[in-house]
């Protein structure tokens, strides 16, 4: 398969520029990914309104077929939208070999895999 030239959008994600069907085009998408990154921004800045802006930003992120970058993911309560930050928010602790992430104000647990090495 060709090489298909990608955008980078605020965040640095790639958005190939080959476009499937029932996909939006890519100026849509790429507008998309930097709300995305603008209203995370904000979230992280404005600690009473945080919650409104991730689930802006979740929302968008689903209409639009957008990921919210892997290492931001990480740090968002897919339950409660809280952004996680580790003492405040976040309660990280080692588990039978995984990573395991508490979101202090609702409580949500994740656990990640420990790679060799981590
Ligand atoms: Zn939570």
């Amino acid at each position: 398969m060709l090489a298909l030239p990608a955008s980078t959008c605020a965040f640095g994600a790639v958005i190939t520029m080959k476009r499937k069907r029932g996909q939006k085009p890519l100026w849509v998408r790429e507008s998309a990914a930097n709300t995305i990154a603008r209203l995370l921004e904000l979230a992280e800045q404005d600690d009473d309104h945080s919650k409104r802006y991730v689930s802006l930003a979740r929302s968008i992120s689903k209409k639009y077929n957008v990921p919210i970058p892997a290492d931001k993911k990480r740090f968002i309560c897919k339950k409660c939208d809280s952004i996680l930050r580790v003492g405040k928010t976040l309660e990280v602790r080692v588990s039978r070999g995984f990573l395991v992430y508490k979101c202090k104000p609702c409580g949500a647990v994740r656990r990640y895999k420990l790679e060799k090495g981590d």
